[in-house]
């Protein structure tokens, strides 16, 4: 049915959401989610929490996670749906993954220091609720706690990115690993917000024909960093390479997300909803 209110990516204090998976349920249900999942950064920690509340609150619930990736020298975000939460090679797989984030997070706060922004290793990790996933967006939580910026979008395009102090290069998981350790535990692999990267159009294309030779499924086409121009792109996107569509408002935090749980447009028609394939793996 693709005009299911299904809400398939976010995030909780087990990565860098402010909100605990219970939190998110109650808001999600509220707003009118039947089929929800959330999607921490590189972990699966909150599966559990966030199934029992989806039950309590009356949503349908399917498992995630959210990996990063390096493809062409960019952050790439795969998200992966429907999985089994304790299969031992996605788990040892999204541990690699988050190893590296505290030197990470030391030599970014050394730049920082170095830019006159002292103490923000310590500043961050007063937002952190997960030790092993210490993110850009607790530092950027931190630089407006202190005052640098307004708000973390400024942070965003004064620190932390490429170019500008705080940026820190760093290698993630490849392309095929990530896809096998999802689909290997039995999920469907989604390349998240496509629209967010800054490939050339050749680099775009053999993202995804890569991830479809190594079995992924889907893609974000309704997500809240898309414009509606955006979703129409995304939905021919799909239908060209023969993936699923997903519908995911990546919400993190009440004061920071622009788009609300649940609250995105429905896909748009003719493509395949990602929920079509997930039907047995939802409880
Ligand atoms: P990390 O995994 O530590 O590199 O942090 C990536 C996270 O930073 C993303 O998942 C977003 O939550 C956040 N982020 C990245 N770019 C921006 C931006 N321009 N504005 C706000 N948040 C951002
Ligand atoms: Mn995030
Ligand atoms: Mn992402
Ligand atoms: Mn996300």
């Amino acid at each position: 049915m693709p005009t299911l209110n299904a809400d398939l990516h976010c995030h909780s204090v087990v990565s860098d959401g402010t909100l605990t998976p219970e939190q998110l349920a109650e808001r999600a249900a509220a707003n009118g989610v039947a089929l929800w999942s959330l999607t921490d950064h590189d972990e699966v920690g909150g599966q559990q929490r966030a199934a029992a509340a989806a039950r309590a609150s009356g949503m349908r619930y399917v498992t995630g996670t959210e990996v990063s990736v390096t493809f062409a020298g960019e952050t790439v975000h795969i998200v992966g749906l429907g999985f089994d939460a304790d299969d031992e090679a996605l788990r040892a797989g999204l541990r690699a993954t988050r190893g590296g984030r505290g030197a990470r997070a030391r030599e970014m706060s050394e730049q920082l220091a170095a830019a006159g922004i002292e103490g923000a290793y310590e500043g961050a990790l007063k937002y952190v609720g997960n030790p092993e996933l210490i993110s850009r967006t607790h530092f950027a939580r931190f630089l407006v706690e202190a005052g640098v910026c307004r708000d973390t979008g400024e942070v965003f395009r004064r620190f932390l990115t490429e170019g500008h102090p705080g940026f820190v290069p760093h290698r993630w998981a490849g392309l095929r690993d990530a896809v096998r350790w999802i689909t290997g535990a039995g999920g469907i692999a989604v390349i998240a917000h496509p629209a967010r990267y800054r490939f050339t159009a050749n680099e775009e294309y053999a993202l995804f024909s890569e991830f479809k030779a190594h079995g992924g499924q889907g893609v974000e086409v309704v997500t809240g960093s898309h414009t509606v121009a955006e979703y129409a792109r995304y939905a021919d996107t799909a239908r060209e390479f023969g993936l699923a569509a997903s519908r995911g408002s990546d919400f993190h935090s009440p004061g920071e997300s622009h788009t609300d749980l649940g609250q995105l447009p429905p896909l748009p028609g003719a493509v395949t909803p990602v929920w079509d394939l997930l039907a047995d793996r939802i409880r």
